[in-house]
């Protein structure tokens, strides 16, 4: 097969992200938040874990602790007794009251606004602040590359990248800037019903005519190791935004280590 030339795999692109407008208007994150302090939590907490799940255990933990001044001074052991059903509550519990701490004592009670700042409280790392800083604030300085962004970026062939960090520098690179802000929630809901990691739906695909693996994607695609961009199983009523290995949710930036 020829080599594609630049311009041609950003035209594709170009191509994809408007028939994933057209298909996807106006998607939503299915997580429940009410403002960037609510958002910052829930993606936290999405990790390796169905947005369903969440929803499941926001409610209650946002009614005793609904501000980072509140959850600064909670007992971890209670948050995690609030949001022990979601995968890695330890962990997740830990960094609900440490993320908090470091909102009020270094940025004033205030979700910070840049992604250096943002990466900076326990638990974010940079998928996380890309949807923070896009949905809470509508700035766009990235992409957030999870799960089902990285497999269909590879099996589009806009990216040969065997981590998420790697494929969100690839797109960033190819896709014009006014494109980028609707690529993660599009693509997540195509990588759900249609471009799935098993047994993707080619037949039914509305791009198989500028998609080079059409029909011969049967597994997920797999470069080195896209850990770090999970997104738990759709399962459900919804998906979370997951991680890679069991290990990837423990300790600080836990959920975000390779993203
Ligand atoms: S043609 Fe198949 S592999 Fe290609 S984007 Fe569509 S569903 Fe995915």
């Amino acid at each position: 097969m020829p080599r594609e030339s630049k311009a041609s795999r950003r035209q594709r692109g170009i191509e994809f992200c408007a028939r994933m407008h057209e298909r996807y208007p106006g998607v939503q994150s299915a997580l429940d938040y009410h403002d960037p302090f609510t958002l910052v939590v829930c993606v936290m907490l999405s990790a390796q874990t169905t947005d369903a799940g969440v929803n499941r255990v926001t409610p209650e933990l946002f009614r005793r602790w609904p501000t980072p001044e509140a959850m600064a001074q909670a007992d971890p052991a209670e948050v995690g007794e609030v949001i022990h059903s979601i995968g890695f509550w330890r962990a997740k519990a830990a960094h609900c009251v440490e993320l908090s701490q470091m909102i009020v004592s270094d940025f004033g009670g205030e979700v910070p606004r840049t992604m250096e700042e943002l990466c900076r409280l326990p638990g974010v790392g940079r998928k996380t602040a890309n949807i923070v800083l896009n949905k809470a604030f509508g700035i766009c300085e990235g992409i957030a590359v999870d799960t089902h962004v990285f497999r269909i970026a590879t099996r589009m062939g806009f990216t040969r990248a065997s981590t998420p960090a790697a494929a969100e520098k690839d797109l960033l690179d190819l896709l014009p800037h006014e494109l980028w802000t609707y690529v993660n929630e599009e693509w997540i809901h195509f990588g759900r019903d249609t471009c799935t990691a098993q047994r993707p739906k080619c037949e039914g695909c509305p791009c198989a005519d500028i998609c080079p693996s059409a029909f011969k994607a049967t597994r997920p695609a797999r470069r080195g190791s896209a850990k770090g961009a999970g997104r738990a199983s759709s399962k459900g009523a919804g998906a979370g935004r997951g991680k890679g290995g069991a290990g990837e949710a423990r300790g600080r930036k836990a959920s975000e280590r390779s993203s």
